[in-house]
């Protein structure tokens, strides 16, 4: 009889990595019966099955290492910056046998699979080796990066010579003096493996895909400056990983790479370069990963780099990436990687220009020539992050298989646990960071969570823990969302489950950062963990919700302006708050590039008036956007949404006049309204002066207080009988003057425009038996009909969410052509923080087509 039948457990662990050997260490430690499975013959994971020469870590091996074992920390020496694969073996060996881990390991024990049996709240995991084991909690240990990806080349098998896989290389090494060898693949396993096989072989090509951004490593002893960190203080060293955004303490930059001159961009990038540190040009400037002009910076750096090191001006230009933005596939660090291509005995086959056709018994054809080989290695890499949990065949609750459910991409709540499936946890699941970190640190803080999860439900004698449908969703969500924001969905990588023929495309890891995810966890279980739902004999208890529902990129800004620890706008004087405004305008991007912006005045209710005109870069004569800035009528100015009304020009073709119209509280209501009629008024009349087509086409819009102005020039022009208004887009604006209720209350604090300070504007701008008059409160207006088509914005997270969506709604009903666009996540100034908020483009993007619609412009 197989090992393990009939045995009853606390829990069963699948696999002796880094995540295995920790958990069952933490396990143990709170009295709970644990085995472990690993179907090798020893532990180390990772370390155990990739032998190939020159594997190594490529996170400086200080950091990539245990923290929960203070005496390992102290007794444990690295000889190299980068340690090698068997040293990294041997201290996860040394691992096991401090904690005496092996008296729990069954080895040669492949999982086949696991089923949940609702009736005992257990689950019945089964062996490949026909072993059986029934335990309360089954987790998967399993590793991102373990399942080899399927052979996916045609004629794979029917080579006579040798054929090695780096991921399961042979244990007593490979000699490959004096053959010929092919190596298939360019990423991380090739790139280190190259330059060794390359020392030994007769001949060495390599068979490149897609070539991947590289750059020196320099290994070597740690550096005097990062041993001293290390060793001055532990704890405090460990404690800044843990809370970095990488799992490595590093300084990141908050300046964009489009900030700075190219002198000293130039200058940063050298200093990357020579630190031998994977994650520097990421930490480098701000807007790597988002913005694809600043990474073409970086890209165009390296690949200078390749064509300086590279002596074949053709092979340096097939090594150097084309499809792909920096880090968007993970890059590696190398040891004369690059060099290699010089040697006379090494040669590059490049697939893009010559598609590999099959493997034959003697070599490798492409559709242009056959080669004749000794030994082929294969660096094709892992059916990474789902790859093997969805090989082992786990059924759920009612017979719901995993792989099933996840047929469309995996679908986890923090990467953790999955609906359906009670009791079971993932270390380092789809939706962690995972991959995109220091794993080390990474897999510690799940084990950490998940034993500290197990322990809760012991105290208070719940058997059985499941995330809610809500939860998982909208955490999915999240890590779309923050995907979304970057360049990473564009590439053909293994985060995105291309490399596997058949896989869905869908963002694996969460790419938020190690910080941000432990803060979600550690708010979960503080808020009573929020989105599980726990079972026992005494009680079901449920608090659902959702842990994370704001864009990723305005939490980053309300961070960010959180931290400012800037004063409420509303406690100070107007000329403070109009100072900190314009302070706070002066940093921001600046939006694109437009053909030309004049200054000018126009007559406005009682007075001359400011206004900006923006012109597109494209020729002739245009219709006109006229335009009102937010600001609550009291802050602001004509350039004041200067990147947002470039935005608009842009992306409409028209010319964009904003209006800088009279503030409170030195003009008080209706000077605001009054101005904006007479300024629409005005630039109707002398368009044609201004450059647009003379009478032509005019639409209105504006944001938050601007946007309750053009609702009301709106209004002002249909009873005044014209002019005549193509359209209105509305953009989070103020329609009335009552937030007691709704999102007035909901939003009232927290997302930048308070219920305070909206209450401080209406102070400022209107008395209160004013303002009931449509002119301040357009939704109150008695007759909607017969105004121009309207496209109305509102936010989710702003307390005039409601009224935005009331006037949509009122439009609509007195039979104007209203359309409502929600925006899931957001805040009042998310949609017209151009450059910064990445997540409203779309938002952007639907407000310049509803302009282009009411304006008959061609769409772009
Ligand atoms: P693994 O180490 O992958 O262990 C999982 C174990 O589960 C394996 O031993 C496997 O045999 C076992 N297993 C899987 N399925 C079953 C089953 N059904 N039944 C029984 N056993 C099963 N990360 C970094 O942060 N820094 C680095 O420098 C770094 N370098 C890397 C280099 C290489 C060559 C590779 C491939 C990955 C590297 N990684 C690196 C990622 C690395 O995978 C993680 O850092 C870490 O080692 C993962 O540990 P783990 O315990 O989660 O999984
Ligand atoms: P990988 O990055 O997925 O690289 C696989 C390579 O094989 C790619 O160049 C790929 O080309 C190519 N390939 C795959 N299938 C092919 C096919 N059918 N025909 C031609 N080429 C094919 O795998 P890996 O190198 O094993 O690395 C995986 C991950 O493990 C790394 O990204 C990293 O996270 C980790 N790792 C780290 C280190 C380290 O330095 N510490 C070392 C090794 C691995 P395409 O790109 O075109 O798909």
């Amino acid at each position: 009889m197989a090992s393990g039948n009939n045995e009853q457990l606390d829990v069963v662990v699948v696999g002796a990595g880094f995540a295995g050997l920790y958990l069952l260490h933490r396990l143990r430690r709170l009295g709970l019966s644990a085995k472990l499975l690993e179907s090798a013959d020893d532990v180390g994971g990772t370390w155990y099955w990739n032998r190939y020469p020159g594997a190594r870590c490529d996170i400086e091996s200080i950091d990539y290492s245990y923290s929960f074992d203070p005496e390992l920390e102290a007794e444990w020496r690295w000889s190299e910056r980068y340690a090698t694969q068997p040293e990294i073996l041997r201290y996860l060996k040394h691992v096991a046998d401090k904690h005496d881990l092996r008296r729990d390991i069954l080895f040669k024990t492949r999982v086949a699979a696991a089923k949940w049996n609702g009736g005992t709240s257990s689950w019945t995991v089964s062996t490949q080796q026909g072993g059986e084991f029934r335990c309360r909690f089954y987790v998967m240990a399993t590793g991102c990066l373990s399942q080899p990806k399927a052979p996916d080349i045609n004629g794979h098998g029917r080579f006579l010579g040798r054929s090695y896989y780096t991921n399961r290389w042979p244990h007593e090494g490979v000699d490959f003096s004096g053959l010929r060898v092919a190596v298939i693949g360019t990423g991380s396993s090739a790139v280190q493996s190259i330059p060794i096989i390359a020392e030994q072989a007769a001949e060495l090509t390599v068979f490149q895909r897609t070539p991947n951004f590289s750059r020196p490593a320099r290994n070597g002893l740690v550096s005097a400056a990062k041993m001293a960190a290390y060793n001055s203080d532990r704890v405090a060293y460990r404690e800044a990983a843990r809370w970095s955004a990488t799992g490595v303490p590093m300084s990141v930059s908050t300046l964009s790479a489009l900030q700075v001159s190219d002198g000293e961009r130039l200058a940063a990038y050298e200093t990357a370069y020579a630190s031998g540190d994977l994650l520097a040009f990421g930490a480098a400037y701000s807007d790597i990963i988002v913005n694809p002009a600043a990474n073409k910076t970086v890209c165009d750096f390296l690949c200078g780099k390749i064509r300086g090191i590279v002596r074949d001006p053709e092979t340096a230009d097939a090594l150097c990436p084309k499809d792909h933005f920096y880090g968007t596939k993970r890059p590696c660090i190398d040891t004369h990687y690059f060099e290699t291509y010089n040697l006379p005995h090494v040669r590059l086959v490049d697939l893009c220009k010559e598609p590999l056709h099959s493997i034959t018994e003697c070599g490798i054809d492409t559709e242009l020539r056959s080669f004749t080989f000794d030994a082929i290695v294969h660096a094709t890499g892992f059916d990474a992050m789902t790859g093997a949990i969805v090989a082992v065949d786990i059924e759920g609750r009612e017979g719901l298989s995993l792989k099933d459910k996840w047929a469309e991409g995996p679908l986890t709540y923090l990467g953790l646990s999955t609906v359906g499936f009670p009791n079971l946890f993932l270390i380092t699941g789809p939706g962690s960071p995972s991959v995109l970190s220091n794993m080390a640190v990474s897999i510690e803080q799940h084990v950490d969570w998940v034993s500290n999860c197990i322990a809760h439900m012991r105290r208070e004698g719940f058997d059985e823990i499941e995330a809610t449908p809500a939860a998982e969703s909208a955490w999915v969500q999240h890590v779309n969302d923050y995907a979304d924001v970057t360049l990473f969905p564009r590439a053909n990588s293994w985060y995105m489950g291309a490399n596997v023929p058949g896989k869905p495309r869908v963002f694996l890891p969460y790419i938020g950062g190690v910080d941000r995810y432990r803060k979600a966890c550690e708010e979960v279980v503080d808020r009573g963990y929020l989105g599980f739902t726990f079972k026992g004999a005494r009680e079901t208890r449920c608090n659902d919700g959702a842990i994370r529902r704001v864009q990723p990129d305005v939490a980053v800004l309300l961070e960010t302006i959180e931290a400012l620890k800037l004063p409420a706008v509303e406690t100070l004087s107007v000329v403070a708050a109009r100072a900190l405004s314009g302070a706070m305008g002066a940093g921001r991007p600046p939006g694109p590039d437009v053909g030309e912006i004049i200054d000018g005045v126009l007559p406005g209710a009682a007075g001359e008036l400011p206004y900006r005109l923006y012109r597109p870069k494209t020729p002739g004569r245009k219709p006109v956007v006229c335009y009102f800035h937010g600001g609550g009528w009291v802050l602001g100015a004509a350039d004041s949404d200067d990147p947002f009304c470039r935005d608009l020009c842009v992306r409409t073709d028209a010319i964009v006049v904003s209006v800088g119209y009279r503030h409170a509280p030195e003009d008080r209501f209706p000077a605001a309204a009054l101005d904006a009629f007479a300024a629409v008024k005005w630039i109707a009349a002398h368009a044609a002066g201004l450059g647009a087509e003379p009478a032509g086409r005019l639409a209105v819009c504006g944001w938050s207080a601007g946007g309750n102005l053009a609702a009301v020039a709106c209004q002002l022009a249909r009873g005044a009988g014209g002019p005549h208004i193509a359209g209105q887009v509305l953009v989070n604006p103020v329609t009335d003057w009552d937030l007691t209720h709704g999102s007035g209350v909901e939003n009232a604090e927290g997302y930048l425009l308070t219920r305070a300070l909206m209450q401080w504007f209406w102070d400022h701008y209107a008395d209160v038996p004013d303002r009931a008059d449509p002119r301040a409160s357009p939704l109150r207006a008695k007759d909607l009909s017969g105004l121009p088509p309207a496209l109305i914005v509102t936010s989710e997270f702003d307390p005039l969410r409601d009224q935005g969506a009331a006037y949509a709604d009122a439009l609509a009903a007195a039979g104007v052509a209203s359309r409502h666009l929600p925006c899931r996540g957001h805040i009042h100034t998310s949609l017209v923080a151009v450059d910064v908020i990445i997540s409203g483009e779309a938002a952007r993007a639907e407000i310049a087509a509803a302009l282009r619609g009411f304006l008959g412009t061609a769409p772009t």
